[in-house]
C-alpha cells in the first residue's frame, strides 16, 4: 500500500457510482480525496489543479466518453494509472480501452476488485516512474561527473565543438581554458578523500559562479577543470583567468578545516590557437602544463613553448609507465667515517633506465616526479628497491643505507607508516635506514615537515638535514628540528678554497654544538678530505672516496676495503 490517502479523479456522471466507488476505498482504510468530473473541460482544469494519485472513470459519459477522457489525460500524464469502471462496457471494448492505455477496466457489479486493481496499478506505477528516473539519472551520468554535476569530458568535447562551429560561422572569438588545481593532492593526502571531494565541490560552484550562463564548466577528471568561453577573445580570457584564480584564493571551508587552494590555467582561443576542438583542447592542455611549471599561475599558449612542453608532456606519461614497470636503477655511494675511514653508510642515488634516451639522473626526473604527485609512489618504490637489494644476505650489516627524500613526500601523512611497512616487509631495523631532506626544501614548509620528522624520529629512522648551506635555516630553526645528521653540500666542499673553508668549519662548529653528526659531500680529492679531518668533520663522501655505483660494485669495493683495513686501519 503506497499511501493511506489517495487523490483519486472520478470521471463520472452518475453521482451514486462515484459515491460507491470512494466507498469500495473506505472500507479498505483509505481515506479518499476525490473530484467528480463529466466534461473535458472540468478534466482538463481538474488536472490543472492536480496531482491526482488515479483516475477512475464511466466508460460512456454523455456528452463526453471513458475513451476521449483517457486521450485528455494522457497528455498530463503518461503513468497515473487509469481504470475503467463501468456497467455496459462489453469485451471488445474493453480490450479496445486497454489498448489505448488503460490499466483494467471492472464491472460495476463487480466493485469487489477496485482496489485491489488499484493497488497492484499504483505498485506498477511506483516501479515505472522509478525506472524512467534511473534511466534519466544514467543519461544523465553519461554526461555529466556525479561529484560536481559538472558536463564531463564527453559533453565537454561536444560543447566546445558546437561553440567552436558557432564562432567560426558567426566570426565571434571564442577563449577556452583548461585548470589544474595546485596541491590538491596534499588536500586529498592530508584531510582524506571526502574532504578532498568537498573541496573539489566548492571549486565547482566557484568556477560557475565567476562565468556567466552561456559559458560551459566541466570537469575533466580528478582536479582538472575546463572552461568555455563562447564571445570572449583573448584579453577576456585572461580577464576570466584572473576572476578565476581571484574566487578560488578565498578561504575555503571543509570539515572545519580552513582550505588554501589555487590553481593553474592555460588559455587557448580561436583563430589564433587553432581551428578545431581537438586543437584548442591539446593547446590549452600545453599552456596550463607551462603555467604551473613556472608557478605563474596563468599562462596562455605560445608555440615556441610547444616543443619544450611537448617533451615534457611525454615524459610524465613515460614516468608513469617507469614507475609501473620499474625502470629504474639503484646506486650506492660509500660515506666514510674520518675518523676510522671505516664505512658508515651507503647513500642510494637513483637513475632512470629510460628506454630511449639511456640512463638519466635524477636531476631529470625528481623534479618532474614531484610535480606531478608521481613522488610518492617512486619514493616507495626506490626505498623498497633500496632496502631489498642492500638486506640481501652477506650485505655488511653495520653499514646504514641513506635514501634522499622529497619534500612533498614529507606532506604525505601516512609516510612514516609507509616507511614503517617497508621496514618491515624486508625485515631491516630502522636504525639502518637514514633519509636525507634538502635543507631549503624543508624550509619552505617547516611546520607540515616537524609532525612528519618527529614521527620518523619515533620509529628509529635517522634523519639527515641534506645540501646544508643552500637554505635559509636559522641557528635557532634548526635547534627545533628533530634531525640526527647534517650534511653539508658539496658546493662548499668541493675545491675547498681559504673563503669555503671558513664556511666549513663555522658549519661544522655550529652541527657539533647541535649535537649533529656532520657529513661533507663531494670529496674530490686528498687534500680535502685531509683538512675536513683537522676541522672535525665526523665523516664524508664523494668520488676521492668511491663515486656512486650499482650495488654488486659498490659491495665488492667495500670488501677489498674491509680486507685492507682489517690488516690494521689507524
Ligand atoms: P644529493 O643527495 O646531494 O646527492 C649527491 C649528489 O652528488 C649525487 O648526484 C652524486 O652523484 C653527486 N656526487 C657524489 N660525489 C660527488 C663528488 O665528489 N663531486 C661531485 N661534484 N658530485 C658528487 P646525483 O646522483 O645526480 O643526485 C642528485 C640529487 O638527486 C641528489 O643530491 C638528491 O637530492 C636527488 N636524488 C637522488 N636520488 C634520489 C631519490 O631516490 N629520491 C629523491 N627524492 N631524490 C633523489
Ligand atoms: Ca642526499
Ligand atoms: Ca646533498
Amino acid at each position: 500500500m503506497a499511501a493511506t490517502t489517495l487523490r483519486v479523479l472520478l470521471i463520472e456522471d452518475s453521482e451514486n457510482d462515484a459515491a460507491l466507488a470512494i466507498r469500495e476505498f473506505s472500507k479498505a482504510g483509505y481515506t479518499i480525496i476525490s473530484e467528480r468530473v463529466d466534461s473535458r473541460q472540468a478534466l482538463i482544469s481538474a488536472l490543472q489543479r492536480g496531482p491526482w494519485d488515479l483516475a477512475i472513470a464511466d466508460y460512456a459519459i454523455p456528452g463526453f466518453s471513458g475513451s476521449a477522457a483517457l486521450a485528455v489525460l494522457r497528455q498530463y500524464d503518461t503513468e497515473m494509472p487509469f481504470i475503467f469502471v463501468s456497467g455496459t462496457i462489453g469485451e471488445e471494448t474493453a480490450v479496445a480501452a486497454m489498448k489505448a492505455g488503460a490499466h483494467d477496466y471492472i464491472m460495476k457489479g463487480n466493485l469487489t476488485r477496485l482496489v485491489p486493481a488499484v493497488e497492484r496499478e499504483l505498485r506498477e506505477v511506483d516501479v515505472r516512474r522509478s525506472r524512467k528516473h534511473a534511466e534519466a539519472r544514467l543519461a544523465h551520468l553519461a554526461y555529466h561527473d556525479p561529484l560536481t554535476d559538472l558536463p564531463n569530458r564527453i559533453l565537454l568535447h561536444d560543447r566546445l565543438q558546437q561553440a567552436v562551429l558557432v564562432a567560426q560561422r558567426a566570426q565571434e572569438p571564442l577563449a577556452f581554458l583548461v585548470m589544474d588545481l595546485d596541491g590538491f593532492k596534499a588536500v586529498n593526502d592530508g584531510l582524506g578523500h571526502h574532504l578532498g571531494d568537498h573541496v573539489l565541490q566548492q571549486v565547482a560552484v566557484r568556477l560557475r559562479s565567476v562565468v556567466r550562463d552561456v559559458d560551459t564548466v566541466a570537469r575533466l577528471g580528478g582536479d582538472e577543470f575546463a572552461l568555455v568561453l563562447p564571445c570572449t577573445d583573448g584579453e577576456q580570457g585572461m580577464h576570466a583567468a584572473r576572476k578565476v584564480l581571484h574566487a578560488l584564493k578565498q578561504p575555503l571551508v571543509v570539515g572545519g578545516h580552513s582550505v588554501n587552494i589555487s590553481g593553474s590555467l592555460g588559455i587557448a582561443w580561436l583563430p589564433e590557437h587553432g581551428s578545431d576542438s581537438d586543437t584548442l583542447l591539446q593547446k590549452a592542455d600545453i599552456a596550463m602544463y607551462v603555467a604551473k611549471n613556472t608557478g605563474l599561475g596563468i599562462a596562455v599558449y605560445s608555440p615556441h613553448r610547444d616543443q619544450h612542453a611537448h617533451r615534457e608532456l611525454a615524459m610524465l606519461s613515460e614516468l608513469r609507465t617507469a614507475i609501473e614497470q620499474d625502470q629504474f636503477l639503484c646506486e650506492y655511494q660509500p660515506i666514510v667515517c674520518l675518523d676510522s675511514l671505516g664505512v658508515v653508510a651507503v647513500e642510494m642515488l637513483a637513475r632512470w633506465q629510460h628506454p630511449r634516451h639511456g640512463v638519466l639522473p635524477p636531476g631529470d626526473f625528481i623534479p618532474l616526479a614531484e610535480q606531478s604527485g608521481m613522488i610518492e609512489p617512486l619514493t616507495m618504490l626506490l626505498l623498497d628497491k633500496a632496502l631489498t637489494e642492500w638486506s640481501q644476505p652477506g650485505a655488511p650489516p653495520s653499514i646504514q643505507i641513506a635514501v634522499n627524500l622529497s619534500v612533498r613526500n614529507l606532506r604525505d601523512p601516512n609516510l612514516p607508516d609507509r616507511v614503517a611497512d617497508v621496514l618491515q616487509l624486508r625485515g631491516v631495523p630502522a636504525s639502518a635506514l637514514a633519509l636525507e631532506i634538502t635543507e631549503n626544501l624543508m624550509m619552505a614548509d617547516p611546520a607540515h615537515c616537524l609532525t612528519c620528522l618527529a614521527r620518523l624520529r619515533q620509529i628509529g629512522v635517522t634523519l639527515a638535514v641534506d645540501d646544508f648551506g643552500t637554505g635559509y635555516s636559522s641557528f635557532s630553526y634548526l635547534r627545533h628540528l628533530p634531525v640526527d645528521q647534517l650534511k653539508i653540500d658539496r658546493s662548499f666542499v668541493t675545491g675547498q678554497t681559504t673563503h669555503n673553508d671558513a664556511i666549513v668549519r663555522t658549519m661544522i662548529d655550529l652541527g657539533h654544538k647541535l649535537g649533529l653528526r656532520v657529513i661533507a659531500e663531494g670529496v674530490e680529492s686528498a687534500a680535502v678530505l685531509e683538512r675536513l679531518r683537522e676541522l672535525g668533520c665526523d665523516a664524508a663522501q664523494g668520488t676521492f672516496v668511491a663515486p656512486p655505483r650499482p650495488v654488486r660494485d659498490t659491495r665488492q669495493w667495500l670488501a677489498l676495503r674491509m680486507q685492507t683495513y682489517a690488516a690494521g686501519p689507524d
